[in-house]
């Protein structure tokens, strides 16, 4: 499929101002318009954390990645005594040894190594928090997760931790610092959750939506489903059975399907609007205003603040064997290759710096478009398991790991 999607570089800048120098920032929830630059006054929303913010970053715009190692399980074990580890972890030096033969290995340097022992809380700090707060202030974020199937991306995005909250993933812990950071009152919270299976985007919080259209507003190029369901959430409970429902939506799917969720990309959508109210110096022109400031008049305008996160657990990246595969079955590996493989394409183009971003190849690269570019915020965990029966996927996720870091998102995206 030929590409017409071209970053145009131009825009790039030369210095290191953070985001409010940055030319880009978009929602793609059907709402008018948005503004594009926060006012200084009014970046004064953070979470109370010791996550940086994106304004004292000194690499505001770099994907940021992190590689988490999956405890042993029964199945290691047992191979074990043949195949022996794979890798070795330098958490400190925040380096990843993979082993080649005997005799040697290659190390790696991330930006953050997680041990088997990292806790659920800690992935999500490091990982997640910092692109949940630039989320809250108005700017678009994505965390993504992606490794061979059994790795953990899951564990580490979706799970739950109905019964011992200690053990809650990604995405509850995001919905509940941004719930903690809102106000019912003037913010609301709204979020869609898909599955992208086939090139198809079915809904998983209304299951009779399916082929759900991927809508680019041809002016600002964001990206919105206007498809999907959209529900605003009350609390984290209300998230909690939200999810849950999802979950059940996607098995019953998986076996009216006759595949596995492993072979499916799961998309957790979040839409933010805030309020912000606030004494604002050199009100820019394309600060969205909020009807209210006509009666409230002076400086004390709220502002409306719109963004989006996105969460992503990737489908499995280990190679389909497609040789043996029919029909169906050659159907679904060329197509769950094609998007996978369209990811790593766009990745590779991106690190590389290149002038042509083959977005447009795959519904998971749309889908992804603003998440690379402009002043969007990204990181990426990719998961890995510790035995060495399963070195060739481990190295080729590390190498994904490795061309993602590459990726500065100070590029303005048009077509
Ligand atoms: P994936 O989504 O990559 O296919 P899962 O998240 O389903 O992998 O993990 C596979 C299995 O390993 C699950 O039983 C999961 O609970 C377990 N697991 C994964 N990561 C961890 C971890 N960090 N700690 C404990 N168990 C884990
Ligand atoms: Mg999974």
């Amino acid at each position: 499929m030929a590409s017409n999607s071209v970053y145009n570089r131009s825009s790039i800048r030369s210095d290191r101002q953070g985001p409010q120098g940055f030319s880009r920032s978009g929602v793609g929830h059907g709402h008018s318009s948005v503004r594009s630059k926060v006012p200084s006054a009014r970046r004064s929303v953070m979470l109370n954390s010791r996550a940086s913010s994106i304004d004292d970053d000194p690499e505001p715009g770099r994907v940021r990645v992190a590689v988490r190692l999956r405890p042993r399980n029964a199945e290691d074990l047992l191979s074990d005594a043949d195949f022996g580890d794979c890798v070795e972890l330098q958490p400190e030096l925040k380096r990843l040894k993979l082993r080649k033969n005997n005799w040697s290995s290659e190390s790696y340097k991330f930006d953050e190594v997680f041990t088997e022992s990292a806790s659920q809380r800690r992935v999500y700090e490091v990982v997640a928090k910092p692109v949940v707060e630039s989320v809250l202030n108005g700017y678009n974020g994505t965390v993504m997760a992606y490794g061979q199937t059994g790795t953990g991306k899951t564990y580490t995005m979706g799970r739950l931790g109905k019964d011992d909250s200690s053990e809650r993933g990604i995405m509850v812990r995001a919905l509940d610092d941004i719930i903690a950071n809102t106000s019912p009152a003037h913010d609301s919270v709204e979020v869609s959750y898909l599955q992208l299976y086939l090139e198809s985007i079915q809904d998983l919080l209304a299951p009779e939506k399916n082929n759900i259209p991927i809508v680019e507003d041809p002016k600002t190029g964001e990206v919105s489903l206007p498809g999907a369901a959209v529900v605003k959430v009350q609390d984290v409970d209300h998230f909690l059975q939200l999810v849950q429902i999802g979950d059940a939506n996607r098995h019953a799917a998986d076996t009216k399907l006759n595949t596995e969720s492993s072979r499916s990309h799961a998309i957790l959508m979040v839409y933010i609007r805030r309020s912000v109210h606030g004494k604002v110096e050199n009100e820019s022109s394309s600060t969205e205003k909020d009807s209210r400031s006509d009666i409230l008049g002076g400086n004390h305008v709220p502002t409306v603040l719109k963004s989006k996160l996105l969460i992503v657990d990737l489908a499995g990246s280990e190679r389909i064997d497609k040789s043996g595969s029919e029909g169906h079955m050659l159907e679904e590996a060329k197509f769950i290759n094609l998007s996978l493989t369209s990811l790593g394409k766009c990745i590779n183009a991106l690190a590389e710096n290149s002038p042509h971003i083959p977005t447009r190849d795959s519904k998971l690269t749309r889908l992804l478009r603003d998440s690379f570019g402009g002043s969007a915020r990204t990181s990426l965990i990719i998961t890995i398991g510790p035995s060495a029966r399963h070195h060739a996927e481990t190295a080729s996720t590390i190498m994904f790991g490795q061309r993602a870091m590459k990726i500065v998102n100070t590029i303005n995206l048009k077509e």
